[in-house]
């Protein structure tokens, strides 16, 4: 993983059609600009062979994202993808524990816990979601948020979870609205976050990257990567559009 690390969450959004049409243009780009951060893209699981099929994906200019993985590797449960699934198709980064799963598929940090450790298993890299409610943020509560949603991961993959893994840092207030998390709010938290790995891991995590999602666009971007702590975004709604997913990748990566 080469730093800005950029995903596109595209949710449940896009077509065959639309789909298609922004991937001829971000391979035009990418093939233009060459830029050298990792641009991953997280589609909706269905359209996902669109992206293996373009060359830019086979010399690994971009990455074929996952929004989630089932936290059982094989069995009886309908509807589900299995981390070894997810291996076998090449895509290897995988989005876990997003707010919009802990809430509407009442994920627990214990199910999110699992689902990181089957991914580690099979060498894939998770991309964790973890961050507070605006209540918990009034009630001056985010590093405990943090910590708890951490240390479940530790006890159940080991200090050295974080090994080849990114931390995506999201607001749950932000997301989805009009009002990114300022920048210096963004390092104080990603600061925090490193440092507790780091202390965990007794400094010797490697290849542990820290990302901040939550109504990241053109405007703020700049000021946002400019900070220490921020290794790249996770990017809900700005990724949907090619010219304001570009304009972003061109300002992370000069
Ligand atoms: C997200 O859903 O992870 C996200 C960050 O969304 P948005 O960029 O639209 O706030």
């Amino acid at each position: 993983m080469i730093k800005p690390i950029i995903v596109g969450n595209w949710k449940l959004n896009g077509t065959k059609k639309k789909i298609k049409k922004f991937l001829k243009l971000l391979s035009l780009f990418v093939k233009k600009y060459n830029p050298k951060g990792t641009i991953i893209i997280s589609l909706p699981i269905i359209y996902t062979y669109i992206i293996k099929n373009l060359s830019i994906f086979k010399k690994k200019k971009i990455f074929s994202g996952a929004q989630n993985v089932d936290n059982h590797v094989l069995g009886s449960f309908t509807g589900e993808i299995s981390p070894n699934m997810l291996n076998d198709m090449m895509i290897k980064y995988v989005i876990i524990g997003h707010s919009e799963r802990r809430f509407n598929h009442k994920e627990t940090n214990h199910i999110v816990a699992n689902k990181f450790r089957l991914l580690k298993q099979e060498n894939l890299i998770p991309i964790l979601c973890i961050g507070e409610t605006k209540q918990e943020k009034v009630d001056n509560r985010i590093e405990e948020v943090c910590i708890k949603q951490i240390d479940i991961i530790l006890n159940t993959c080991g200090t050295h979870a974080f090994d080849n893994s990114i931390i995506a840092y999201e607001p749950i207030w932000a997301i989805g609205s009009q009002n990114s998390a300022t920048p210096s709010e963004v390092q104080y938290v990603a600061q925090f976050i490193r440092q507790y790995i780091n202390i965990k891991s007794n400094y010797k995590i490697k290849n542990f990257f820290i990302q901040y999602g939550g109504a990241v666009t053109n405007k703020n971007v700049s000021e946002l990567i400019s900070k220490e702590d921020i290794d790249g975004f996770l990017i809900g709604r700005s990724s949907l559009e090619i010219t304001e997913f570009i304009k972003i990748i061109k300002l992370i990566n000069i």
